[in-house]
């Protein structure tokens, strides 16, 4: 197990491979790990960190030092979109109207406007959260009513399968459902790709990883 410096550069090398020159925006997972190892991520340049848990970030943000933009990409209850408009500065993982007029309602209250990504369900029955494909675009054309959140893209989360071929398949899902509305909305961001499956997310159009174990190491 290289350092967390180590483990990041290589992330980056890795993905300059296959990046064609495109931008891509790393999100250092840093769930369950201590701030102190947050900073350290943040040391050697992580940019942004992806937290998934309100409690845990609550707890652990105040002791997170340095410029960087922190990310919520887990499942969101309704009654921590309060805490979650506070302590972020983007919800990845917008999945219901309800959620959404509740972000609304509380970044108001902020006098802030909240940047959000809509998670999609590519994986069908496997997983729970997420908009169906099919309603996504009348999801976000709701959503875009709200005058406190701004829809700049989609997030996915591949199936959990070790198929190569069903992986690449719903990222190209996505990334196809990314297009067509890309112009409409102003999409800025497609979130797509973890540890296990960064390179083939970038390769079928993600620009924007999410990735912890491959800096971490495994978590406990
Ligand atoms: C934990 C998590 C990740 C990072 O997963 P790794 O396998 O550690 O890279 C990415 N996205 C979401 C939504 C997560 O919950």
């Amino acid at each position: 197990m290289m350092g967390i410096k180590e483990n990041y550069e290589a992330v980056l090398k890795k993905i300059e491979t296959v990046s064609s020159g495109r931008q891509i925006h790393v999100v250092v997972v840093t769930k369950t790990h201590p701030a102190e190892l947050v900073n350290e991520a943040i040391l050697a340049g992580a940019k942004i960190i992806g937290e998934n848990k309100i409690q845990e970030a609550e707890d652990k943000l105040p002791a997170v030092e340095g410029q960087v933009r922190k990310h919520f990409i887990g499942h969101l209850q309704t009654n921590k979109a309060k805490k979650a408009s506070e302590l972020f500065c983007m919800i990845q993982s917008l999945d219901s109207e309800k959620l959404a007029c509740e972000i609304d309602k509380r970044c108001e209250v902020l006098g802030r406007v909240m940047p959000v990504l809509i998670e999609v369900n590519i994986s069908g029955e496997e997983q729970k959260f997420g908009i169906n494909p099919r309603d996504v675009h009348g999801f976000i054309k709701k959503v875009s009513g709200y005058e406190n959140i701004i829809v700049e893209g989609l997030m996915g989360v591949a199936p959990f399968v070790d198929d190569e071929t069903v992986v690449r398949e719903g990222f190209r899902k996505l990334k196809q459902i990314y297009d067509r509305y890309a112009s409409e909305f102003r999409f800025k961001y497609l979130s797509m790709g973890m540890t296990e499956d960064y390179m083939i997310a970038i390769q079928e159009g993600s620009n924007m990883v999410r990735i912890g174990r491959a800096i971490f190491g495994e978590r406990n």
